[in-house]
């Protein structure tokens, strides 16, 4: 059945960048016109929802987050990178099992679904990554996910696999699930990050992204100072000249962090077109350091935003994401560094962009899927919302919180709609979170 939102403005995240008396038109799950002022008349034959008191955007694309860590929010302060892993978050992750991992990835769809972010790109644990899948497929939500490949793990033995058996569980889930619930869900191989990793591994789970159509290639890179000094310590280069050396970097490959990089590194990935998900509430709270994005994205280099895991956040809001992107590097680079558009952009079109599905998601347009946030008017504490683009962006990411969502449709249907989930408990997702998070604390 065909619906039409009646909205006040659109951010489009594409050209032109705003419109305002308009409606949208979504027949399945795509959006199929797009009309403004009389012509919104036009479409009232249809079944139309009156969101007038709402601007609609694109859904957020953020490209960096461990489903599997939600349970872990609170549970691993304090710390540096490497002690952060090996003395918290490793344990944690092998206490999982299938419930406990299920439990996990539903609390934190749900805080990414309430907050406005419509796809993920996901890095799991090692065990039981099933779990999310079906989490995120029957949710409604998208995403690339894929289990993370370990085969080294010195300090903490418990996670690791030997190579053959990350490889063929990794080949078995990409044949499983990539592109399953109507394409929702894509498999993305993420070997972890170098030190856990031996060569083979890195290079086999890349020879596996090139064996399936629209595939990506996900890994931790030059995080922390800990983890640079032992990669040039182990591989004697640094961590991108060493992903360079193993032909992992491209257009398909999505590198978390990226703080610590070289000149030859920056122009490395310029070359090979891999993008950069950058966290900053994460790179600050864990004390990794500030990414020069400025410089990367005037380099031409893809960036997009996320939260990583809840542990090292505590939050997976996109909101908060988007205003420290813009707030970390005014200092460094000066006030007009990183304008509120640019900021928007990565955190939509931006992530789309990393992804591959720049044609697919990531905007209000006609032909693209209708993954699209509305965010109700009459509860921004700001008395002065203007129809003017750069008014708006900045409004969105320096004043807007999750609680001015009103609505969220993924794929054409509604995963949220009036503050409320449409097919998601969220009371039976807390209980059984804290149900499962006191088992598998008992596990440890
Ligand atoms: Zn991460």
């Amino acid at each position: 059945m065909p619906t039409v939102i009646i909205v006040d403005k659109i951010l489009t995240s594409s050209q032109p960048e705003l419109l305002t008396s308009a409606a949208i038109l979504i027949e399945e799950n795509r959006i199929t016109k797009i009309v403004t002022g009389k012509d919104v008349d036009e479409l009232a034959n249809y079944d139309t929802i009156d969101a007038s008191h709402c601007i609609a955007i694109p859904g957020f694309v953020q490209t960096h987050i461990h489903l599997c860590q939600t349970l872990f929010r609170g549970m691993a302060e304090n710390l540096l990178l490497l002690d952060w892993l090996q003395k918290r978050i490793f344990p944690f992750e092998a206490a999982h099992n299938a419930e406990s991992m299920h439990a996990s990835a539903m609390m934190g769809i749900a805080e990414l679904i309430r907050s406005g972010t419509t796809t993920i790109l996901d890095m799991g644990s090692v065990n039981h990554h099933e779990e999310v899948i079906r989490a995120i497929g029957e949710t409604g939500f998208r995403a690339f996910t894929g289990k993370a490949m370990m085969d080294i793990n010195g300090a903490f033995s418990k996670l690791k696999e030997p190579t053959e058996d990350s490889i063929s569980s990794t080949i078995a889930l990409a044949e499983k699930w990539h592109n399953s619930f109507d394409e929702r869900v894509k498999y993305a191989p993420a070997p972890r990050f170098v030190l856990s990793c031996t060569d083979e591994l890195m290079k086999e789970a890349f020879e596996i992204t090139k064996q399936f159509d629209g595939m990506l290639y996900h890994t931790h890179a030059s995080e922390n100072y800990g983890e640079v000094n032992a990669v040039r310590e182990r591989c004697k280069m640094d961590n991108v000249e060493f992903l360079n050396h193993l032909k992992v970097l491209s257009k398909n490959t999505v590198l978390a962090h990226c703080i610590h990089l070289n000149e030859n590194e920056i122009q490395l990935m310029k070359q090979t077109k891999t993008s950069v998900a950058h966290c900053p509430s994460s790179n600050l709270k864990l004390g990794s350091g500030i990414a020069n994005i400025p410089r990367y994205i005037s380099e031409g280099i893809t960036v997009s935003l996320a939260a990583d895991g809840a542990p090292c956040n505590n939050n997976l809001n996109m909101f908060q994401e988007m205003r420290l992107a813009g707030l970390i590097q005014k200092p460094v680079h000066g006030p007009t560094s990183m304008p509120a558009k640019t900021v928007f952009e990565m955190a939509t079109i931006g992530g789309a962009k990393a992804l591959g599905l720049e044609n697919e998601i990531g905007s209000i347009e006609v032909g693209k899927k209708a993954d699209i946030v509305l965010l109700d008017l009459n509860n921004f504490w700001n008395p002065l919302i203007q129809d003017d683009a750069d008014d708006l962006y900045t409004t969105i990411v320096y004043s807007a919180e999750p609680i001015n969502v009103d609505s969220v449709m993924i794929d054409g249907k509604w995963v949220y709609r009036k503050k409320e989930f449409a097919g998601i408990d969220e009371e039976l997702i807390l209980s059984n979170a804290r149900n499962e998070l006191k088992k598998l604390l008992d596990r440890i």
